[in-house]
């Protein structure tokens, strides 16, 4: 997963101050935009304390009420409103809890976490804590689809290794994707775990009929990228993008090169591709690429598996790339 430090607002979508006159009807308009920015800082305030935890010390800090003992992470109250504002105390939490509830997933993010999406979204019940604490979910074995983490599932805290000292600096994997030392382990960082061994599904023996099918699926998909790369529009959807797929089905394996704008496939094996796509029956991506229905939709219905998580950002560009082709090809119909 990469983290480089990204402006919230990327350079590219700031437009420029500039005014212009649109003629409608024969009559003038001035359309202007103006750059609207705020430069404020905020404070953590009261809860500086476990951002800096976060962030410094790799700690989960929670309050507790010197009275009736809960207690709440995040450390949100000095003072506790069931025992008549007695005074709470700040206490290290354990880093191991337990789902309070299936967590959503984010699979299209604002602009703010495009570069963390797919993530689940979720409440975990730290050691020690009475309260949850909101955290994002990821998974170590490819692809975050629904069902891998859920009510109940106990998880582990992972910290970024670079940390601003916010709470997405902090996400919760699935405590069983993890040795026992990893799981035991305080301030565990993201870079000492393997996200590097998904768990790639299997498929059942392939009969003629489907490595018959595989054969033409690819044949019509390697026509289909042809037609994309001389398009001028759906070119655009994988401008500047690079990415060598190793494809695997049930009756036979093929590679897919993204390459700013140029996409093809051929059907052979790839040594060390970016990432993998697995799917059972290669008209699943076959009928994406023709704009039957999207790849995303296959992805999160668990017909098609990615070895890594945040490559689901290349098969939204795939899904793009089929629904311009699309578009022009209506276009040149419509002329
Ligand atoms: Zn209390």
């Amino acid at each position: 997963m990469s983290d480089k430090k990204q402006k919230i607002i990327p350079d590219e979508f700031i437009p420029e101050v500039s005014s212009k006159v649109v003629t409608i009807d024969n009559q003038d308009f001035l359309l202007q935009n103006e750059a609207m920015f705020t430069f404020y800082q905020r404070s953590a305030g009261e809860l500086s304390p476990f951002f800096l935890g976060i962030k410094n010390d790799r700690k989960i800090l929670g309050c507790k009420c010197t009275n009736c003992g809960l207690v709440r992470v995040p450390p949100m109250m000095t003072h506790c409103t069931d025992c008549d504002f007695a005074p709470t105390k700040l206490v290290e939490v354990g880093q191991t809890g337990t789902m309070l509830s299936t967590p959503p997933i984010t699979y299209f993010a604002t602009s703010m976490f495009a570069d963390k999406a797919p993530f689940g979204r979720g409440r975990v019940i730290l050691e020690g804590a009475d309260t949850a604490l909101s955290v994002m979910l990821y998974t170590t074995t490819g692809i975050l689809v629904p069902g891998l983490i859920i009510k109940g599932t106990k998880v582990k805290v992972v910290f970024r290794d670079d940390r601003v000292g916010q709470i997405s600096d902090i996400f919760c994997v699935p405590a069983s994707e993890l040795t026992p030392q990893q799981a035991a382990k305080k301030g565990l960082l993201q870079s000492e775990i393997n996200w590097e061994a998904p768990k790639q599904p299997t498929f059942p023996k392939p009969t003629d009929k489907d490595i018959a099918d595989f054969k033409k699926s690819v044949k019509e998909m390697q026509a289909l990228a042809a037609k994309m790369s001389q398009s001028k529009r759906a070119r655009r959807a994988i401008e500047g993008w690079k990415r060598n797929i190793a494809v695997k089905t049930k009756a036979g394996e093929f590679s897919m090169y993204i390459d700013n704008g140029d996409f093809k496939i051929e059907e052979r094996k790839l040594e060390s591709p970016d990432f993998v796509i697995a799917c059972e029956d290669p008209a699943t991506l076959l009928d994406g690429l023709m704009y039957k229905g999207s790849i995303t939709d296959s992805v999160i219905m668990k017909k098609l598996w990615l070895s890594k998580n945040l490559e689901f950002n290349t098969i939204f560009k795939l899904d793009r790339l089929a629904r311009f082709l699309v578009m022009e090809q209506k276009e040149k119909k419509a002329k």
